[in-house]
């Protein structure tokens, strides 16, 4: 039996007892991950399907090699091997560029522009050439967050000649902890329009196109055709998997970035020269199950590193030339200064990009559906509102009153009365819970305790189980303004 060390992500540490380093043994790669479910019970439902097969929205590599593209989990594992886990979270080649000679050619630089790009003009790898690429090339990037605010600004400063933006919300306070394109003054105004007046006090030479409104399968073709390249940047798997199959079908590069936390990922999915993001993910993990960063927060310098890193592959692509990281994902745990760069194959069997591609039509597909958040008609979620749950605590009718948060959530505020089981605990622990009398569960945001219910009853609790709408914010909108939100 191999001794080996199995890397846990912070998402799924929840699990682990919040171990991110786990020594198990086995000799094959199977038998680790049952090792892992023995040990911690909680990960059997997230590492393997009902049957008992181990979920596809899970990458396992030994040391930078992804099993699957040795022997998948009958890998044989020897002592000192390193497993990582790397969920979803929502190459190698010298990259080729993807700006033509004629387009290069279209254009001049003027006097102002050689002394403006000077740091760029005196760097061989990009040079006039280069900078006349920049100059010609056409970047989407697709929402104006923490990702997107560096990409803006270091593309625009960078000289891309068109820069379009998609975002279909509004700068929020909460917003302005990492996406340094917005400033105080612009909470309330559309991320598209703030994030567009920055780029021109930037570099007023970049032309900037705007789409104020969310993609869907209906219109995403239409908004990314077009254009030479486009930047993910948005935080959820509908839009993740909108951008990639659109940008498989037109082919132009989807420049990927995504973070949780902590931690982040990379990677240039370019379906014409490597695996997209359907290759690597072929579904989603279940909703709910990896919390977003306003669920479990995110450290606002990581946006910086991870956008950057994503303008770094644009740039690449638009100058040509350099490592660029299509077949590959860098990920990054800043807290920890652990960098690692992980191979990715394409997936033969993929239904955007494989060879027996199925998916056609993008507009056919229900991509809610796909991730999850279509609402079972059968199970519905019964909800209470916040003033609803203020009648009954006054009262004193006796109910359970749960609270799913993290416990450093509980540290900003406590809510009176409720009493505090983690989610991965709650199946083995509801005995604690009268099913004579109804059971409230409570989060941030209405959305884990949904999946606390939803957990629970796959467990077999029997008893009235209802999700406070809306979570905690709804209380302090509600009933108690003096209650703070985060
Ligand atoms: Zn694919």
């Amino acid at each position: 039996m191999a001794v080996v060390k199995l890397i846990v992500p912070t998402t799924l540490r929840n699990y682990t007892g919040r171990n991110s380093e786990l020594s198990l043994t086995g000799n094959t790669v199977l038998d680790v991950f049952k090792a892992l479910a023995e040990q911690y019970p909680d990960t059997k439902n997230i590492i393997f399907d009902a049957n008992e097969k181990p979920m596809v929205f899970i990458n396992v590599f030994i040391g930078t090699t992804n099993i699957k593209q040795i022997n998948c989990f009958d890998t044989v594992l020897k002592d000192g091997d390193t497993l990582t886990l790397i969920p979803a979270i929502a190459g190698g080649a010298i990259t080729e560029s993807v700006i033509s000679k004629e387009r290069e050619k279209e254009n001049k630089l003027d006097n102002d522009e050689i002394l403006r790009y000077s740091r760029h003009l005196l760097l061989r790898e990009v040079g006039v050439k280069g900078q006349k690429k920049l100059k010609s090339a056409k970047v989407l990037i697709a929402g104006l967050g923490g990702l997107g605010a560096p990409l803006a600004q270091y593309l625009a400063a960078a000289g891309v000649g068109t820069i379009g933006l998609v975002d279909f919300d509004k700068v929020d306070t909460t917003n302005l902890q990492r996406q340094v394109i917005h400033g105080t003054r612009d909470v309330n105004r559309p991320k598209v329009a703030s994030a567009k007046d920055s780029i021109r006090a930037i570099n007023p030479k970049v032309k900037v196109e705007v789409f104020n409104e969310m993609l869907t399968s209906d219109n995403v073709l239409d908004i990314l055709s077009g254009w030479d390249i486009v930047a993910d940047a948005t935080d959820n798997y509908v839009a993740r998997y909108l951008i990639n199959d659109a940008c498989s079908i037109l082919g132009i590069p989807d420049v990927f970035g995504a973070m949780y936390q902590f931690e982040g990922q990379v990677s240039v999915f370019y379906a014409k020269y490597g695996p997209c993001y359907r290759c690597v993910y072929p579904a989603p993990p279940p909703a709910g199950l990896v919390p977003t960063c306003s669920q479990g927060g995110v450290l606002g310098v990581l946006a910086g590193i991870i956008g950057s890193f994503q303008a770094n592959e644009v740039i690449k692509l638009i100058v040509g030339g350099g490592e660029s990281l299509i077949g590959k994902i860098l990920s990054i745990d800043a807290w920890n200064n652990r960098y690692q760069v992980f191979d990715v194959a394409k997936d033969k069997e993929c239904h955007i990009c494989g060879e027996r591609a199925d998916i056609k039509n993008i507009e056919e597909i229900d991509y809610q559906e796909l991730c999850g958040l279509k609402v079972e008609e059968e199970e519905p979620i019964l909800a209470i509102e916040a003033i609803e749950l203020k009648k009954r605590l006054d009262s004193g009718e006796e109910i359970n009153l749960i609270d799913v948060r993290e416990p450093h959530e509980q540290a900003i505020v406590q809510f009176p009365g409720a009493k505090y089981i983690p989610i991965g605990q709650l199946a083995r622990r509801q005995e604690e819970l009268n099913p004579n009398v109804d059971t409230i569960f409570i989060c941030k945001e209405g959305k884990r305790s949904i999946l606390a219910i939803k957990t629970l009853k796959e467990a077999g609790y029997k008893g009235a189980c209802y999700n406070l709408k809306d979570g905690l914010n709804t209380w302090a909108r509600d009933v108690d303004k003096s209650f703070p939100q985060y």
